[in-house]
């Protein structure tokens, strides 16, 4: 599915390009919140600051789009001064994650921050520092971590970016169980 035209919230008056999800199908879903500054020129999801913070970690796990993962974000158009995106916003553009979801079908979905982690949820209340590093949900296959760009906010805090590597080696185990028994990584 690849969205064109939309405008059913108000975040299409300022984007230049709709962000489309993009990777492999049946493996990994990465979702993140919205587009950013280069995303929104681009048209490619994590491609910024955060998303070179989040290669670091992808070649870690030796995890590419190609071949093992799909990423995209709760809502495709960049909401101005990269402001968090309103209920309006994500609630007009849950269809397309959903319908992103039952197309790409994900064997292990990440959230990447709390706003993934409280939409996917249906809870505003949901603390990331909570709930990341353990598997949610019915199949237990769905891990919430923090956002990239709250390390990149936070670079002197080594706990949190620690956190994320735990969190990762958590994510290879997972797909060495249930998608290739074989994958090779550094952690
Ligand atoms: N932050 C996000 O949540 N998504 C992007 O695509 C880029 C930065
Ligand atoms: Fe459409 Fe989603 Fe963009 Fe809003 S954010 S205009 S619902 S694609």
């Amino acid at each position: 599915m690849e969205i064109r035209n939309c405008k059913r919230c108000n975040l299409a008056i300022n984007r230049k390009n709709i962000v489309n999800g993009t990777g492999a199908m049946n493996k990994i879903m990465f979702i993140g919140e919205a587009p950013g500054y280069y995303e929104d020129k681009v048209g490619v999801p994590f491609i910024g600051n955060s998303g070179k913070q989040l290669e670091e970690f992808m070649k870690a796990c030796n995890f590419t789009r190609a071949n093992n993962y799909y990423i995209t974000n709760i809502v495709k158009c960049r909401p101005n001064k990269n402001n968090v995106p309103d209920k309006y916003s994500i609630a007009a553009c849950m269809p397309y994650l959903i319908k992103e979801i039952q197309e790409v079908k994900p064997k292990i979905i990440v959230l990447l921050g709390s706003t993934a982690l409280q939409t996917a949820f249906s809870n505003p209340t949901l603390r990331i520092t909570q709930w990341r590093g353990r598997w949610l949900g019915r199949n237990s296959n769905i891990i919430a971590t923090y956002h990239p760009s709250y390390l990149l906010q936070n670079v002197d805090r080594n706990d949190l970016f620690e956190d994320v590597v735990n969190d990762f080696m958590m994510i290879v185990d997972k797909y060495r169980l249930t998608i290739d028994f074989n994958h090779i990584t550094k952690y």
